[in-house]
């Protein structure tokens, strides 16, 4: 059994109090036996490292590493650095603007065990901890938020980088709002690792902070579970190739959108597996187009797809009309008969008719598309979106 020696860590929460200094020795626990007797996230860092590592695999890309070095430095032993591909970029390039002055690093990424017991701790009124979000809603569940020791150096350069010192009483404490809001998808991480581990006993997989979640949080090993993240083991699953579809057309005008998607789960689709819209599910799309089954429906498969295949959708659509240049962004999700997968998104630039939006472009009224400027691109972000059971 792993003994644990714990320093003190500065951690933050909502609010983020300046820790007490601890030091202590720990044996396997589970993480409610740190209720009482810890005031340092690191004890859930192996867990926590499991959940962010299962957020990996539910939503690729969405949560990105950032380095230590070249004036960033991380305090304590909690410290996840995971953000936004924006958020890091905004982060290091504040962090270069700083002219070597050090940024110190008390808490980035933080995983729903970690929230669950600042939160406990908060509500014991135990380690100085002012004010705590609950878990599942703090912006630090989403790779958002950062806790910066020497924050006061700070606010003015991070602030021009895009990171808002916007917690009032919370000093440490900067948000990056640019980046995309996760909050739930550490909590579904977390039902997904627990149900893997506990067959017999399983939780809703719904991605919300709940009386069950919180029960199974309290009794969960805080080393991290026997069977970690697995990135294979849903029967749905869904990895994009690729989606080329033109980045700008005007209204009005039909273009032409090629999905192509791998079976990255474990059944195979059958032919009748189909393309739908999704958040919400059953919504009219916005670019339906000649050939589409319903509004809220775009195609079919066709064939069976079995595990590791690739199938590919190809469907017309047709730009909506707009006021102004107008950056949509149209949701996809595979449907196999009442299951849905994690969602697929396409963003698409629909400029107006007389089009002296971006750059008095191409007044093409509803002749349709020009070859110039709907050249294939490759458009696609992707990824499981909040609140997306999958399956
Ligand atoms: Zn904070």
């Amino acid at each position: 059994m792993r003994i644990a020696a714990l320093i003190s860590i500065g951690f933050a929460v909502g609010a983020c109090a300046d820790p007490p200094a601890l030091g202590e020795h720990v044996g396997a626990a589970t993480v409610g036996d740190y209720e009482t007797t810890s005031c340092s996230t690191a004890v859930v860092l192996e867990l926590s490292r499991q959940i962010a590592g299962e957020v990996g695999c539910m939503a690729p890309g969405q949560l990105v590493v950032f380095p230590e070095g070249n004036g960033l430095v991380f305090t304590g032993g909690a410290v996840l650095p995971y953000a936004s591909e924006v958020g890091r970029a905004d982060l290091l390039a504040a962090v270069a603007a700083g002219g070597g002055m050090s940024l110190e690093l008390t808490s980035a990424y933080r995983t729903v065990a970690q929230q669950y017991l600042l939160y406990r701790w908060y509500q014991l009124g135990r380690c100085g901890i002012p004010v705590a979000a609950a878990p599942g809603g703090s912006n630090h569940e989403s790779g958002r938020a950062i806790d910066v020791g020497n924050w006061s150096a700070w606010v003015t350069i991070l602030g021009d980088h895009g990171w808002a010192h916007d917690v009032p009483g919370d000093d440490v404490h900067f948000d990056h709002l640019a980046s995309p809001d996760l909050r739930g998808t550490d909590v579904l991480a977390f039902q997904r690792l627990w149900n893997r581990n506990h067959p017999t006993a399983t939780i809703d997989e719904d991605g919300v902070y709940g009386p069950m979640t919180a029960m199974a949080l309290a009794m969960a090993p805080a080393e991290g579970f026997a069977l970690g993240p697995d990135c294979a083991t849903a029967a749905l699953a869904v990895g994009v190739e690729s989606i080329v579809a033109p980045r700008t057309v005007a209204s009005g005008a039909t273009f032409t959108v090629e999905i192509t998607v791998r079976n990255t789960g474990t059944a195979t689709w059958p032919a009748d597996a189909a393309l739908v819209t999704a958040e919400p599910l059953g919504r009219a799309s916005a670019f339906v187009g000649p050939g589409w089954l319903a509004p809220d429906r775009i195609a079919l498969a066709e064939a069976a797809t079995a595990p590791d295949q690739v199938r590919q959708f190809t469907f017309t659509a047709v730009a909506p009309a707009v006021d102004a240049a107008t950056e949509m962004t149209e949701s996809f999700t595979l449907e196999v008969g009442a299951e849905h997968a994690s969602s697929i998104a396409m963003v698409v630039t629909v400029t107006p008719v007389d089009g002296d939006a971006d750059g008095g472009c191409c007044s093409t009224g509803s002749a349709g598309v020009r070859g110039g400027w709907l050249g294939p691109a490759l458009l696609a972000a992707l990824g499981l979106r909040r609140r997306r059971r999958s399956l």
